[in-house]
């Protein structure tokens, strides 16, 4: 049925290529803002997009269930449940996670089956082979299930092939073997699993190491948590890092080991874990490992190298992108996850617009509306606590420290966070010492994600301190905590608009 969908060697505008978050904005912006523009999207599947296949959406199911069973827990604790023999289901709560997944998908799939109705979605994978006198290139598809290829000549193009999970090669284990045991996970296939042992180990401390590894202590799994526990979450700041650090410390079912590890499978194909950070190696047995070492964008199999394009020094191949994400004057735009930048959905979707809207112009001939400027960098790491950071990093604003001003608040005396049983962690946020402006922050705290948003918006907008303290804050609120935070900065700041009733 896809091959219908080009006849070879076809010539359009645009190809997209690669059907998630990015390549889905890319190819609609396009249709909308230049409906006469001949665009087409390809992806061989499993289609549905990362984000609500095997990333964003069921990870936030499966940590919104553990967060749920924790709560009633600690209720149980408390002594406020009439019974206290409750067990959590794991299989149960897989099966709810990948129901929920299932509705998830159904909106981007849905809409690919329309565009291939209207002869505009190719179910196949695409390799660039060359490029033709007229500047135009060659892509070869492949479809599925099928040895048959096509080929379809494109002006323009917008690589939007996300990244993958992997395994590191080092470890040198055996593909086949980890396949037919599901010894060895990764998040492509982890929430497939059936059930999960209960004593379960997950190698990697980043942000998806931390939310799933927590999430299973919390639903009563023996967890392991292996990786550099300095960089836990990527968290800069050491005031938030040490509040991190007590409440992981606390968290039960939850043991750290902060080590490089290795990985073997011995002969009942179990997983062998040895760290080695300790003068005596130490050595870990599990029936089940997640591992979860970061991602790595998908292109190498995209023929780059037929065109003379060299990805394998991938630092200098990302330095050519303009700001409008071309490799350099090519009309090829790598968007989303594939440029390994701003590898969150949000930031992948605006990568989609940007690339597309540059593509256009540049096919018309005429300059539209752009808007390559990026958005206040947020991201929130869904543990719980939840973790953000906002703005300008520590680091960044490290770098001439004289010019920045830090203002902190714990939430262990906090009001709300008491009544919630969460008062954990800490708000720090950064303002411009001559300003006041708020330029950054980070935060380990009940709603994060929220107080996050406040902030972004507010250094969005330029806002200072005495600005943000103008605003009201309810009673009673984890915001009263930012309250804190500005009261904080505001001390150190001699400035002419103070006003007694706001500080
Ligand atoms: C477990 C997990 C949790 C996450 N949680 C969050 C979160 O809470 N918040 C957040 O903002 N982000 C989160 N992310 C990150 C977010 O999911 C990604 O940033 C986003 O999905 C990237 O979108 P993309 O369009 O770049 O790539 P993808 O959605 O991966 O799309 C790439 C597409 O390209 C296709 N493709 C690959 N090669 C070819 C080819 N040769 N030809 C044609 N098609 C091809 C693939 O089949 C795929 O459909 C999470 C990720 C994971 C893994």
């Amino acid at each position: 049925m896809s091959q219908q969908t080009i006849n070879d060697n076809e010539m359009i505008d645009i190809l997209v290529i690669g059907a998630g978050t990015a390549g889905l904005t890319a190819y609609k912006t396009t249709k909308r803002i230049a409906p006469t523009v001949n665009i087409k999207i390809c992806d061989p599947g499993p289609l549905g997009t990362t984000c609500a296949r095997v990333g964003c959406m069921p990870s936030k199911s499966l940590i919104q269930i553990a967060n749920n069973w924790n709560s009633y827990k600690k209720l149980n604790n408390l002594g406020l449940t009439s019974d206290s023999s409750g067990k959590i289901n794991i299989s149960k709560v897989l099966e709810h996670v990948r129901k929920q997944r299932d509705k998830f998908i159904l909106g981007p799939i849905g809409f690919l089956e329309k565009q291939e109705k209207d002869g505009c979605f190719i179910r196949g994978k695409a390799r660039i082979v060359g490029k033709n006198p007229e500047g135009q290139y060659e892509v070869e598809i492949s479809f599925n299930h099928t040895e048959a290829k096509s080929h379809i000549r494109a002006k323009k193009i917008i690589i939007a092939t996300g990244g993958k999970a992997f395994i590191p090669e080092q470890w040198n284990l055996p593909k086949d073997k980890i396949k037919s045991t599901h010894s060895v996970l990764t998040t492509e296939n982890f929430f497939e699993q059936k059930d999960i042992d209960q004593k379960f180990a997950v190698v990697g401390m980043g942000v998806i190491g931390l939310e799933i590894g927590q999430a299973l202590a919390n639903l009563d799994i023996e967890t392991y948590l292996f990786g550099d526990y300095s960089k836990i979450a990527g968290i800069q700041d050491p005031i938030i890092q040490k509040h991190a650090h007590q409440v992981f410390e606390k968290q039960s079912n939850l043991n750290i080991v902060s080590s490089n590890v290795h990985l073997k499978l011995n002969e009942q194909g179990q997983v062998e874990i040895s760290t080695d950070t300790q003068e005596v190696t130490e050595k870990f047995t599990f029936n089940q490992v997640l591992v979860a070492t970061g991602r790595r964008p998908s292109i190498a199999d995209l023929g780059l190298d037929n065109i003379g394009i060299e990805t394998s020094n991938f630092n200098s191949f990302k330095e050519q992108l303009t700001n409008n994400l071309e490799y350099k004057d090519t009309g090829l735009y790598f968007c989303g996850d594939i440029n390994a930048t701003n590898t969150i959905l949000h930031e992948a979707s605006d990568e989609g617009h940007i690339g597309a809207i540059d593509a256009i112009s540049k096919l018309k001939n005429e300059s539209l509306k752009k808007n390559s400027k990026r958005r206040t960098p947020l991201s929130i790491v869904f543990s719980s606590p939840q973790i953000s950071s906002v703005g300008m990093t520590y680091e960044e604003t490290q770098k001439s420290s004289d010019k920045y001003i830090y203002g902190s608040s714990s939430l262990e005396r906090q009001g709300r966070a008491i009544t919630m049983l969460e008062n954990t962690g800490s708000i720090r946020v950064y303002a411009e010492k001559a300003t006041g402006k708020i330029v950054g922050a980070e935060m380990i705290c009940p709603k994060a994600e929220n107080i996050a948003h406040e902030l972004a918006w507010a250094i969005r907008d330029q806002k200072t301190v005495h600005d943000m303290l103008k605003g009201p804050f309810y009673h009673p609120v984890i915001e009263e905590s930012l309250r804190d935070v500005l009261r904080d900065l505001a001390k150190n700041l001699t400035l002419e608009q103070h006003d007694p009733l706001f500080d």
